[in-house]
């Protein structure tokens, strides 16, 4: 199949709309009610927060934010607050969404949430990043709290911002509270296997399609889309586990090497460049040529709508290990399915960073912390039965994996909210 021009520019790619598409498919596959399919289409609860914050220069700027608690059905909302320029209200409603069916995917007993702040952290320094993440963590303090909703780390967050988070929030009630926020510094609460949770499933789930298609991982090609903290992960543990890392890309463009990159070398330069592109042991190539290149799995790390009706025709890979949340749309999922190649949905994909998130809140919230094989152990457990899980459902309902992943997840928050009943 060809799609025309016309298709392509008429794409859908607001991600809350497609969160919606893909919802339905699931709600028409269990034959929900019309009153259930509007409680759980919809976010619970988004609220906007306006930032003020004194810039270097002594001018204030002010920077909008959100957070999103999309359902809380099966415990506290869970999910990560993204700092990007592209930041919208939609974008962190879809997200939020998407978290609340990953929970329901490992069957961790979260809902999902999600924040983001319209911002280019490039472009701020140390002193505004941090006076601009407390503020509007404290804009937030109603809606969080240990019990409530708990934020983590995603795109342009990480562990220190996660630590200025818990801070803002343990001086406002008054007393340290570990279990706000997941994805902390070791010394303040973390969880060890945090920073490599999300690349660790992406592994394990990808071992499990390769056990189905009778793919070995020793030599398996391999090709990122960012270098983040999930790319640059998966990159090192690709490369542990015996693949070969042929091509990886970041904000500033992409590197090759059909013979393999040297992956502890590549992350050693980037620990020092900050960027992949220049690195001596692979060639430059185009970002857009990294997502068509021949190879046994392409890990999409960086950021939504990747996967389009514009380049789908052209991927060549034979898995999709979908490591960014919403990197395929409803479209080209169909085209990439119709032509064998097989997805690994994002709710599945990268759900270990949350399952170790969970891991995390549990520890802080007993202040009894496990040794990393404990962690490593258990989250393999749970993303190898979720992967099961899912597919089974696929098979059941003779479904690709993703539409199987969102029925065993709007199955199982449907079951909850019903068994709830409505209030009042
Ligand atoms: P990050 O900020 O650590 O890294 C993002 C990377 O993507 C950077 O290397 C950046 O340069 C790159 N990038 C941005 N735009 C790009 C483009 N157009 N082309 C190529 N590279 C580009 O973020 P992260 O935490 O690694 O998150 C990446 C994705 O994984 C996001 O979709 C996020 O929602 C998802 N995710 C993250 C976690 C987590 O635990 N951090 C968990 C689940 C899902």
């Amino acid at each position: 199949m060809t799609t025309t021009l016309e298709q392509q520019q008429s794409e859908v790619l607001n991600p809350f709309e497609i969160a919606v598409r893909q919802f339905n498919i699931a709600a028409d596959h269990l034959g929900l009610d019309a009153g259930t399919r509007k409680v759980l289409a919809n976010p619970r609860r988004s609220l906007i927060v306006s930032i003020p914050v004194r810039m270097d220069d002594g001018r204030t700027e002010v920077f909008e934010g959100y957070r999103v608690q999309h359902n809380i059905a099966r415990g506290p909302a869970k999910g990560g607050i993204r700092y990007h320029p592209g930041v919208t209200l939609d974008e962190v409603k879809a997200l939020a969404s998407w978290m609340t069916w990953k929970c329901a995917v490992v069957n961790i007993p979260f809902g999902g949430g999600k924040g983001g702040v319209i911002c280019d952290p490039s472009k701020m320094s140390a002193g505004e990043l941090e006076r601009m993440s407390r503020r509007y963590f404290s804009e937030l303090i109603q809606m969080v709290g240990p019990e409530k909703d708990i934020p983590a780390p995603d795109v342009n967050t990480n562990p220190q911002v996660m630590a200025w988070f818990m801070d803002t929030y343990s001086m406002t009630i008054g007393h340290t509270a570990l279990g706000v926020v997941t994805g902390k510094p070791l010394s303040v609460g973390g969880s060890l296997g945090r920073v490599e949770a999300t690349a660790r499933g992406v592994l394990f789930t990808t071992l499990e399609a390769m056990k189905r298609t009778n793919m070995p991982i020793a030599g398996a090609t391999i090709a990122i889309q960012g270098f983040g903290n999930v790319g640059s992960n998966a990159a090192k543990l690709f490369h542990e586990a015996g693949a070969k890392v042929i091509a990886v890309s970041d904000v500033h463009g992409a590197i090759a090497n059909k013979n393999g990159i040297d992956v502890p070398k590549l992350l050693e330069y980037v620990g020092r460049e900050r960027r992949v592109t220049g690195f001596s042991g692979a060639e430059a190539m185009s970002s857009d040529a990294l997502l068509e290149l021949e190879c046994d799995v392409l890990i999409p790390a960086a950021l939504e709508n990747q996967i389009t009706l514009r380049n789908v025709e052209r991927i060549r890979a034979k898995i999709v290990a979908e490591a960014a949340n919403g990197p395929t749309t409803p479209d080209a999922d169909v085209i990439l399915r119709d032509r064998g190649i097989l997805v690994i949905p994002d709710v599945l994909c990268n759900a270990g960073g949350v399952t170790v998130s969970y891991f995390e809140w549990v520890q802080g919230l007993y202040s009894f912390f496990w040794d990393e094989s404990m962690i490593n152990q258990q989250l393999e457990k749970i993303m190898v039965k979720a992967y099961h899980d899912v597919h089974d459902s696929a098979q059941k309902y003779k479904v690709d994996l993703r539409t199987g992943a969102q029925i065993l997840a709007v199955g199982r928050v449907a079951e909850a909210s019903a068994i709830r009943g409505l209030f009042p």
